[in-house]
């Protein structure tokens, strides 16, 4: 009985002696620019889902387009002993500080979304984003391959933003080059929010008497902007505009003729990926990359994955055969 007893419990320690890396919970901390806008709506949802289904603990803050606040609030995840940070910045030029110190501290950082620019990150998980300007770019020449076009950036201290109008730039170029297109102006919108966009497309439609063909819009959130002061002035579905997102106000524009394309991005396949990736960065693991992207201070090594074009003829085929968003909602 005894000895029974004696390598009961031998059996017991040596079964625990293995579990603590995998019973040890792993604690994200997950830092969002900005949870007003609807589609980082989405991105929490499915990534706090996928990263509790794999055993981990997830701890969100919103900086609501502050950025003192997010550094605030990563700070605050550092001293709660997060084991990995999830940021997507509100300015990707600002967080090296902060970010070097949640390494000291053996903190594991992914940059979600959004590149963070010369900070030692452990890893970046995006879309193609060049390749989203390029669809914006390419949509419109094919409606408007001639005529009087309308930059509108995204923000200024978004490092997406930049990459959006690299792509663009990319397309139009050489129709700018020929003489085929004109750009009449040149704007970035603050923070992203719609009610800058409407003001600089409002400001945009008066310095050009109105006489303006395209609006390179890079998402859909400025786009409704634009597009309210387009209406403003009887052009809403005249002019042609781009988007991205595939929010649902920006797909049911498109069903109503008033905004010509959006980019979908599926988020389920981004913050699904993001979660494991962050899981595997928390328990020491290299995740698995297929590309890598400097940020000034090291090629961080990324996983990028690939956005769609979404006009009137697919929106069945993308958005809502994947569940994106319901038949009866967009119709
Ligand atoms: C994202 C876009 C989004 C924008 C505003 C960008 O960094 O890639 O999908 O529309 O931020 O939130």
């Amino acid at each position: 009985m005894k000895i029974k007893t004696i390598l009961l419990s031998v059996c017991t320690a040596l079964l625990f002696s293995s579990a603590p890396a995998m019973a040890k919970d792993i604690k994200i901390g997950m830092a969002i620019d900005d949870l007003r806008l609807e589609r980082w709506q989405k991105d929490r949802d499915i990534f706090v889902k996928k990263a509790e289904s794999l055993g981990a603990k997830v701890f969100v803050q919103s900086a609501n387009g502050n950025e003192e606040t997010q550094m605030a609030q990563v700070e605050n995840m550092i001293n709660r002993g997060v084991d990995v940070l999830v940021i997507i910045p509100y300015n990707g030029e600002v967080l090296s500080n902060v970010i070097a110190e949640a390494k000291r501290e053996g903190i594991k950082v992914l940059a979600y979304d959004r590149l963070i620019n010369n900070a030692d990150l452990d890893f970046y998980i995006s879309f193609d984003n060049e390749k989203v300007g390029e669809l914006q770019a390419k949509s419109l020449l094919e409606r408007v391959p001639e005529g009087n076009y309308f930059l509108m950036g995204g923000s200024p201290v978004d490092n997406n933003a930049k990459l959006f109008r690299q792509g663009q730039m990319k397309v139009l170029k050489p129709q700018i080059d020929s003489g085929k297109i004109k750009i009449v102006g040149d704007q970035w919108v603050d923070a992203w929010l719609p009610e800058n966009a409407l003001k600089i497309m409002e400001n945009a439609l008066t310095a050009n008497n109105n006489k303006i063909d395209a609006v390179v819009a890079s998402n859909d959130a400025t786009a409704g902007g634009a597009i309210q002061a387009l209406a403003a002035q009887g052009l809403a579905g005249k002019v042609a505009i781009s988007g991205q997102d595939a929010d649902l106000a920006g797909v049911k524009r498109i069903v109503a003729g008033t905004q010509t394309m959006t980019v979908y991005k599926p988020i389920s396949k981004l913050a699904d990926e993001a979660a494991q990736i962050a899981v595997k960065l928390g328990k020491g693991e290299t995740p698995e990359s297929n590309s890598k992207l400097n940020n000034g201070k090291k090629d961080v090594p990324a996983y990028l994955l690939t956005p769609l074009q979404v006009d009137k003829s697919n929106i069945d085929s993308t958005v809502i055969s994947d569940g994106f968003h319901k038949k009866a909602d967009v119709y």
